[in-house]
This record gives structure tokens, C-alpha cells and sequence, in this order.
């Protein structure tokens, strides 16, 4: 059976439209089972009822007329019920309904199974039997998985309009597939398909006699792939900030590293070709970051095996085809590498869709630098009958219309068209004060570490530095980096800054954050030794941090640092002991260092309880709402199945921070937030209302941002954050501060349009 099935889903997946594909179905289904019948229905809510979609055993005439209504009838029990009804004689079910257009005798066996997708019936696919028979658990299970296939094919169809001649009654605006929204814009172009190049999983293990020789083919492979590189990065060098362009430095890095072409290179001397030696090489690489929590880091997988692909390629001496890319190019592909989009001519890339990979992905984080939408995870995507199609995407809702009709490309021609235009209002942003309309100034500082956040907009429009990850310095290593590194790497965020303020948070690994050097199972890593719980534990890596620190801030004087995840006033006490001693014994050592502000992050519910002490202790306090939403609400932050409850507008969040601003003011020490909610448009007023002293935020909301704090009086901003105190649910919050901001004239900060 399983081999059949594996057989069956191939076969689907490589059919070239929903119709082939429910052919597949019914066909292969009716002869697997040994039935008399295999049927598939297709459920339109709106017209309430089922339509036969394709048939096997049944009059083929009857497809596409024959509908059955809604709550009547075996099939829509199913449908109601949402799960698989199996009668070994249907006809003395009370449900039952004798049909004479489907040319049906009165058949007795049924199983029905509902086609589910995203929690929705599409439909139900069916078998019957004149005879008495109860199908057997193997032959539900069966139905089961391949209504899962269906599903998917079933939602592409409808998207694409392929479904449009049977049934489809809704408004062509309302179909679309769904993503993750991964860079905001609209775009409309035309599909070129990203496919890997070679293929690493197919190649098999085999035994070289001449290692000397494949060593060698080896060493050509990754010295062409490393030109490769160094060509892409060329070319977008005018386009990309310094620091996403460390992204191809990071690859060619992998490539020149010593374990990467050593483990091959001794894999092949120990007698495998180099084709295998290589794959077992990037896989075994690639697992490490596959079993990371973090999406960030899983993601850089994808990346391993990419560069995999290309050496491959070489070889395989299977040079680079030449891909012709029309004007406007959506690149479209089951798992969007960057390097596929640095492929792309610039001036031709107007969007990027993935069926895999989420808004941490490489390419998600290249394509917010570079001001191109993309779409990322949509599942539902069929990538091999897309090349050459016309295709919207809206990155700000995560949709994409393929071949869309006039109404919908019309519809978004206007909104791409308000979108420049908003574009061109928030130019005029530059160089003015995020002060609100009765004279309170919000200071807007950025959050910079993560690839991409320290952009041209960022540099002189911000009021420094709110927020700096120093985890990625120690990720893109295979040790923990020296007291020098640091320093070097410090100082030129301290220099590029100066005389602003540089914030730069002490290293926050474990929870989500492993390192590959430092690895460590938890079965809760979220409670577990994370933050500054390491940092005591490591003193030594500590010290060496706030040294690095220190001796970068000489000269500049413009280093605060921030302590994360502090759960209890004995840590922050001991840490402080730390910095006093790590202080003291360079000013031992003959440098000129002066003890920097020292402040804490808020993103733990114990210290919201504590804030009045843990205050009086520190120089300033900065709320990490990203771990504080998760920890309040008791929502995994990188989990997919619990995303849509996470939610850091809820009104618990707000109250938590009312609670921080009121403790701090006692001891009068500022407060700021650097979690993503500074950068939110929607959550700017309600944080002005509750008094925070100064927002951090990533390069790309700073104008935003700016725009809506002076349109706002921070009278008006008490008000609403009054309202929504009260109320019990982040849906009301957003809905009160989407109002708020449409009244403003401000709509277009958060859905495409104005
Ligand atoms: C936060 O938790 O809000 C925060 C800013 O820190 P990170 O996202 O790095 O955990
Ligand atoms: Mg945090």
C-alpha cells in the first residue's frame, strides 16, 4: 500500500493541472482499493452545496453539473462533521440520499473522507461499493494522506483561477495563497523559477581508486565556486549595506574554512569520490543547524546545502545556464536561496516568493535591504507550473495572485501606485524630530547586530544605537571570538556613531540561540540556561566581553551596556561586581577606561515585579517585549502552530509596560523599548502614552515611525492607550489603533494603499 501511495503522489505532484490531478486520483484510488466508485466533491460554502469534481465509476457526463446540497446526504455529513465516515451499508443510514444523475445504483459501502486545509473543508473524496463493505483502517488511512495532496492541489487551483471554469464563486480578489509577509511592498511580475542546480541528495556513495586526482577536481570545484561568489558579491556591492553583503563573505568563509574542504578532502582519502564525499560533508554541516530551535540559525542550512549544490555543479562541470530574466521578475522557488537572488539583475528583481523558509531566511533579510517584496512559506505553492505566469504578490499581508484577472491587477497597479506615493511622504520625514503635535519629543534610536538593520536611513537619522546583538560576531565562528575581534568589531560601531549613544547587549545566547561550539541539550531550552544565566556561569566569557567593550569605548565614550534576561536582583548584582572588577583590572593594566552606564533588559515577568529594585540598581532599562510577550502570555515565539496567539499588542503586554514606566520614574531612570513593538507603527502611540523615554527599532521603521509620532498629540495617545487598557484582547487593540491611524490619514504604514 505504501508503495502505491508513493507512487499515487508523485504522479500527482507531477500533473500538470488540478484537472490531471483529480484524474490521478480517482483512477489509481479505484483500482488500489478494489472499489466501484472513487469521487471527489468539491464544497462551495457560498452556494451550499458539493460539486462533483471528477469521477470514477460514476457517468463522466456528471462532472462539474451534479452538486449536492449542502447539509443533506453522506457527503455533507462528512463535510459537517470534518472527519471520514466509514458504513459497511450505507443506504440504512438516515442521512443517506439516492441520487439518479450520477447514473448511481444503490451502492452500500461508503467512505468519505473531508479534504481539509488550514482548519476549512475544500471537499470530500469518496468511495462506494454495490456491495456491503467496511473498508479497513489501512484503506482510511490511505484516503487520508491522499486527500492531504489534494488539498494542496485544490488551493493552488483555486488561486490560480484554474478552478474558475467548474466553480468559484468568490470575488477574484479573494483568491490567493497565503505566506508569511516577509518584506512589505506590492509587485507585479512575471514568474522565473529558481530550481537547484544540481541535485546533492541523488549523488551516491562510490569508491575512487585514484584520491589524488578526485582531490584535486575537488579543489578546482570550490576555487570556481568561490569566483562565483566573489562575481555576485561585485555586482550588488552598490546595492547592499556592508552588512548584508557578509553574507557572501560568510559562504566564501565556509568555503575557504578548513573543515568544510578538509573533512571532504579526507573523506575522499579515505576512498570515496568527491562528488559523495562532498554531500556527506555539507549534510553532516547542515544537520547541525537543522536541529536549532532558531529559526534564524535553522535557516542558515539551506545556505550549507546551497553552497553544496554549487560545488557540485562545478563537479559535475555543468557550468551555470544562462537564464533570460524578463523586466519586472518574480522569483519563485521551493526554497529561494540568496545566491539564486543574487543571480537575479538587479534592476529586474521586483519580488521573491518561496514555498519554503520564513521572514528570518537569508533571502527574506536580503530582500528588506534591498526594498523588494517577498513571500515566503507559502506551502500551498506549485512551483514547477508557475515559470513564464504573470503574479502579484502583497508582502504585507504575505498573498499571492497568480495570473490574476484585470480586476485584481488593476486593483493593485492603484496600490503599488499609493505605495510610491507613501514612499515619497516618508522621504520628506528626513532630518525632522519625532515630536508629537503638543511639543513631546520620542527619541528614535536602532536596533543593529542582525544582518540588515544598519542601513544609509538608519546612520544619520537615528539617535544612535538602542540595541546592539553582539550574538552574531560569536555565530559566524567556530570558537568563541578572542578579547581583540571584539574590540576591533565594537569600535566601529562606537566610531560610526559618535558622539551618539551605542547600547551594546552583553552575549544572550542559549533558549533559542545555541552556538554551534557550544552546544547543549534542554528539554526547555525557553526556561532554561539562557542570558546572563551563561554569563554568570562563564565568567570567563563575560569578562572577556565587557573588556572588549570597554577598550573599544576609549576615545569615544559613547558605550552603554545592557544586561539581558535578568530574572532576579542577586544576578544584576553579581554581574555589576563583574563589570567593577573587569573595569578595575584594565585601569590595572594601564588603559584609560571609564565605567560605561550600565542598564538591564525587562523581558521576564519577575522582573516587571521587581522593577522598583531593580531600578534603583541600574542607569537606564530597555524592555525586550519580543521575550516578554512570550513569557506573559506563555507563547513559544518561533513556534508556527501557536504564531497566530502571540500576539505583543495585548493588552496584558501594555499593562506590563505601564507597570515598568511607573517603577522606573520612581528612581527616574529611563525607559526605553527595543523589542519589535518599538518599531510597530500601530503600537508607536499607545508606548507614547504610557511614557517610554526613547524607541529602538530596526533601520526600516524609523521613518515610519517618526511619521506617526508626529502625527499625534500625546494627549490623544493617553486616550487610546486608556481604551486599551481596558479591553480583553490584542484583536481590539489593533482594530482601535487601525482606526486611529486611517483617521490620521496613516492607513498606508500597515496594508498596501493608502
Ligand atoms: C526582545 O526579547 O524583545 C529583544 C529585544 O531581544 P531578542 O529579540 O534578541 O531576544
Ligand atoms: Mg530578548
Amino acid at each position: 500500500m505504501l508503495e502505491i501511495l508513493h507512487r499515487i503522489v508523485q504522479e500527482v505532484n507531477a500533473a500538470s493541472d488540478l484537472g490531471e490531478a483529480l484524474g490521478v486520483i480517482v483512477r489509481r484510488v479505484k483500482q488500489a482499493i478494489q472499489t466501484d466508485v472513487c469521487s471527489v466533491y468539491l464544497t462551495d460554502f457560498e452556494r451550499r452545496e458539493h460539486v462533483l469534481l471528477a469521477t470514477e465509476g460514476l457517468r463522466p457526463d456528471a462532472v462539474g453539473k451534479v452538486s449536492l446540497p449542502m447539509h443533506r446526504g453522506l457527503v455533507g455529513l462528512v463535510c459537517e462533521r470534518a472527519e471520514p465516515i466509514n458504513l459497511d451499508d450505507a443506504t440504512q443510514h438516515p442521512r443517506y440520499l439516492f441520487i439518479h444523475a450520477t447514473g448511481e445504483t444503490p451502492y452500500r459501502g461508503f467512505l468519505g473522507v473531508p479534504i481539509i486545509q488550514n482548519r476549512r473543508v475544500l471537499g470530500v473524496l469518496v468511495v462506494r461499493q454495490i456491495e456491503s463493505r467496511k473498508f479497513d483502517d489501512d484503506e482510511v488511512t490511505f484516503l487520508f494522506t491522499l486527500a492531504a495532496q489534494l488539498a494542496g492541489a485544490i488551493t493552488h487551483a483555486r488561486a490560480s483561477g484554474e478552478l474558475n471554469q467548474i466553480q468559484d464563486s468568490r470575488p477574484p480578489l479573494n483568491r490567493y495563497l497565503s505566506g508569511q509577509p516577509s518584506a512589505p511592498g506590492v509587485a507585479t511580475g512575471q514568474v522565473v523559477v529558481a530550481y537547484r542546480l544540481a541535485d546533492l541528495d541523488a549523488v551516491p556513495d562510490r569508491v575512487t581508486d585514484d584520491c589524488e586526482a578526485e582531490i584535486a577536481t575537488f579543489k578546482e570545484a570550490v576555487q570556481l565556486t568561490q569566483k562565483d561568489l566573489r562575481g555576485l558579491k561585485e555586482r550588488l556591492a552598490a546595492e547592499l549595506p556592508a552588512e548584508d553583503q557578509a553574507l557572501f563573505d560568510a559562504l566564501l568563509l565556509m568555503l575557504g574554512s578548513d573543515t568544510l574542504v578538509n573533512q571532504t578532502v579526507e573523506r575522499i582519502r579515505q576512498g570515496q569520490w568527491a562528488q559523495g564525499a562532498l554531500r556527506q560533508t555539507i549534510e553532516e554541516h547542515a544537520r547541525v543547524f537543522d536541529n536549532m530551535d532558531d529559526v534564524y540559525l535553522r535557516e542558515r542550512a539551506s545556505d550549507i546545502r546551497d553552497l553544496g549544490r554549487r560545488i557540485l555543479m562545478h563537479l559535475q562541470m555543468d557550468g551555470p545556464r544562462e537564464t533570460v530574466y524578463p523586466e519586472r521578475t518574480i522569483l519563485v522557488g521551493e526554497d529561494v536561496s540568496a545566491v539564486q537572488l543574487a543571480e537575479v539583475p538587479t534592476e529586474r528583481l521586483a519580488g521573491i516568493v518561496s514555498a519554503t523558509g520564513s521572514s528570518s531566511s537569508h533571502v527574506a533579510i536580503l530582500a528588506r535591504a534591498m526594498d523588494v517584496p517577498a513571500v515566503m512559506g507559502v506551502s500551498d505553492l506549485l512551483v514547477g507550473r508557475l515559470e513564464g505566469l504573470d503574479l502579484i504578490i502583497d508582502g504585507y499581508r504575505g498573498r499571492v495572485y497568480v495570473s490574476p484577472d484585470s480586476s485584481v491587477s488593476d486593483e493593485y497597479a492603484r496600490l503599488a501606485d499609493e505605495d510610491n506615493e507613501i514612499a515619497r511622504q516618508l522621504e520628506v520625514m528626513r532630518g525632522h524630530k519625532a515630536e508629537t503635535t503638543d511639543g513631546v519629543v520620542m527619541p528614535l534610536y536602532l536596533n543593529t547586530g542582525l544582518i540588515s538593520d544598519v542601513m544609509s536611513v538608519g546612520l544619520d537619522e537615528s539617535e544612535g544605537v538602542g540595541l546592539h546583538r553582539t550574538e552574531l560576531l560569536y555565530m559566524v565562528r567556530d570558537r568563541f571570538p578572542g578579547e581583540d575581534v571584539q574590540v576591533e568589531s565594537y569600535r566601529q560601531l562606537l566610531a560610526e556613531f559618535a558622539p551618539r549613544q551605542v547600547t551594546l547587549r552583553t552575549l544572550d545566547i542559549g533558549g533559542d540561540k545555541p552556538l554551534p561550539y557550544f552546544p547543549f541539550v534542554e528539554s526547555n531550552p525557553f526556561l532554561g540556561w539562557r542570558g546572563v544565566r551563561i554569563s554568570l556561569d562563564h565568567p570567563e566569557i563575560f569578562l572577556t566581553q565587557i573588556r572588549a567593550m570597554m577598550r573599544a569605548n576609549i576615545g569615544y565614550n559613547n558605550l552603554q551596556i545592557m544586561l539581558p534576561m535578568v530574572s532576579m536582583v542577586s544576578e544584576l548584582e553579581e554581574l555589576q561586581s563583574l563589570i567593577r572588577r573587569a573595569q578595575e583590572e584594565l585601569v590595572e593594566e594601564g588603559y584609560g577606561v571609564i565605567m560605561p552606564p550600565v542598564g538591564v533588559m525587562i523581558e521576564v515577568p519577575s522582573a516587571v515585579y521587581q522593577i522598583d529594585e531593580l531600578a534603583r540598581r541600574v542607569d537606564f532599562l530597555s524592555v525586550g517585549t519580543n521575550d516578554l510577550t512570550q513569557y506573559l502570555l506563555a507563547v513559544d515565539r518561533n513556534n508556527p502552530r501557536v504564531a497566530e496567539i502571540y500576539d505583543d499588542m495585548h493588552p496584558v503586554v501594555l499593562r506590563a509596560l505601564t507597570q515598568i514606566v511607573e517603577g522606573a520614574a520612581l528612581y527616574r531612570r529611563p525607559v526605553s523599548i527595543c523589542g519589535e513593538l518599538g518599531g510597530n507603527p500601530l503600537a508607536a502611540v499607545l508606548l507614547l502614552g504610557i511614557g517610554v523615554d526613547s524607541l529602538s527599532m530596526s533601520a526600516g521603521s524609523l521613518l515610519k515611525i517618526r511619521w506617526v509620532i508626529r502625527s499625534f498629540s500625546r494627549s490623544r495617545a493617553r486616550g487610546l492607550l486608556q481604551r486599551a487598557l481596558r479591553m480583553t484582547d490584542a484583536r481590539q487593540v489593533r482594530e482601535m489603533m487601525e482606526s486611529a491611524l486611517d483617521e490620521m490619514g496613516l492607513g498606508g504604514l500597515i496594508r498596501p494603499g493608502k
